[in-house]
């Protein structure tokens, strides 16, 4: 087999910190698993479950995003976007903001 001698072992770092190989795997699944025909993919409805209740998350669900490129987009931006709401909902004292506005209005 040619192929086999393609295959050389790099002399990278030495100890490939753990954020490193996260970040290889995370660019890996974003790219190598295309599924232009979206076979067996989930339904968006099953991947927002997942990304908004990790706990209970279906594992079918969360082995498919595992090895599907398009999923794994649309799961990690959801993922995010439940991350932004949540920020969002955190209690945020409204009284300053009445102030504020006042304050703003005697200024002008
Ligand atoms: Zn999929």
């Amino acid at each position: 087999m040619p192929l086999a001698s393609k295959r050389r072992k790099k002399t990278g770092p030495k100890s490939p910190t753990e954020k490193a190989l996260l970040r290889y795997l995370k660019r890996s699944l974003w790219n190598d698993f295309p599924n232009p025909k979206r076979i067996g993919c989930p339904s968006l409805e099953a991947l927002e479950r997942n990304a908004n209740d990790p706990t209970h998350a279906d594992e079918s669900v969360s082995k498919h995003v595992g090895s599907c490129s398009p999923c794994y987009r649309a799961y990690s931006r959801l993922l995010r976007q439940g991350l932004a709401r949540m920020r969002q909902k955190a209690p945020r004292p409204n009284s300053k903001r009445r102030t504020q506005k006042k304050i703003k209005k005697v200024v002008k």
